[in-house]
């Protein structure tokens, strides 16, 4: 269980915003009503922004109650909606905006998002000492310094029912599935879907397989008796990838049904495990900043909560761990 960290209050803050943004995920809900009720607890004010960067810029804010956040721990999706802002990538809006924030009495912002939010959160305090903190939210856990982000526990186990049920089909059928997951460019989303669904072979970005390499895990599964056979494999830069593996395992004589799972991964009712680190980080955001720490996000090490500096998060690549891969393919064939 995650324990808050113990801070000393040394900052008089009235009043924070927060908002979302970036691609939502299950669980940032939960992240908002813990730093709503953590702040009023603590006697500070919390005004909420719609639609990530876009909102905060046109100062489309709101104060939040105790009750605006009530019965939302469950749903998915960000109830202060979110967007991506072209128009934050700019310094003259960054500091527009920071002014804004002052105008209104607010001391210190929020972003629940990834780590392209990251980037300006880190740009917005760099420039106009203006405090922010990041909490992670995003189904991909692809950020570097957090072992865990909000949404992705949610989002395997989204993928991992589909898969349980593309199996029933895949083996009535005696079929070969490739079932394309989420993750943009990084594999933590087919990995742990991979090894969790029982798949005999994982594509990621991250790994280079070739098409005769998949042809030979499947040929070994037949030759054991198994007429059905599941492939994950990861986005990668754009939904669609899977098509081409799918030819490519046509022409070698193998057919191969794609499944893309898409959209589907990033809704739904957030798993226990999401609404608890979302509960702990978005109380944590808040008591770092009462405590004067800022320009960094909250991060889950070795089960612990820090705060990782912007700076390294965004220098730093997360490794995916290939072991993953060797175990899903050891326990499958
Ligand atoms: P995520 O936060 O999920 O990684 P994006 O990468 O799309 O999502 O970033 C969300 C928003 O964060 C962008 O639309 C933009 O407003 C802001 N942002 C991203 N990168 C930067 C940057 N380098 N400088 C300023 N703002 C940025």
């Amino acid at each position: 269980m995650l324990t808050l960290p113990e801070l000393p209050r040394t900052k008089n803050y009235k009043a924070i915003a927060v908002l979302t943004s970036g691609g939502d995920a299950p669980g940032m809900n939960a992240a908002i009503r813990a730093v709503v009720r953590y702040a009023l607890a603590n006697g500070v004010e919390v005004h909420g922004v719609t639609k990530g960067y876009s909102g905060l810029i046109e100062g489309d804010m709101q104060p939040m109650t105790a009750s605006s956040v009530a019965n939302i721990i469950q749903r998915g999706g960000t109830i202060l909606k979110t967007d991506r802002c072209a128009a934050f990538f700019k310094k003259s809006v960054r500091q527009e905006a920071a002014n804004l924030l002052r105008r209104k009495g607010i001391d210190a912002l929020v972003v629940i998002g990834g780590d392209g939010s990251f980037r300006g959160a880190h740009l917005l305090e760099k420039e106009n000492d203006f405090p922010t903190i990041g909490i992670p939210g995003t189904i991909d856990n692809d950020i570097a310094g957090t072992e865990d982000t909000i949404g992705f526990d949610t989002a395997v186990n989204t993928a991992i029912e589909s898969i349980d049920k593309i199996r029933d089909t895949a083996s009535s059928h005696d079929r070969i599935f490739i079932v394309e997951v989420m993750g943009r460019s990084s594999g933590f989303i087919a990995s742990q879907v991979g090894l969790g669904g029982g798949a005999e072979t994982i594509l990621v970005p991250e790994k280079k397989v070739s098409v005769p390499e998949v042809a030979r895990t499947i040929e070994r599964g037949m030759k054991r008796g198994k007429s059905s056979s599941i492939i994950v494999m990861a986005e990668g830069e754009k939904p669609g990838l899977s098509y081409r593996v799918a030819e490519a395992l046509e022409k070698r004589g193998y057919s191969a049904k794609v499944c893309i799972l898409g959209h589907t991964q990033r809704g739904g009712v957030p798993t226990a495990h999401d609404r608890l680190i979302a509960s702990a980080m978005g109380a944590s955001a808040v008591a770092y900043l009462l405590a004067g720490k800022s320009d960094g996000m909250v991060a889950i090490q070795s089960n612990e909560l820090k705060l990782v500096p912007f700076k390294i998060m965004a220098d730093g690549k997360k490794k995916l761990p290939l072991d993953i891969l060797k175990l899903a393919q050891i326990l499958a064939t």
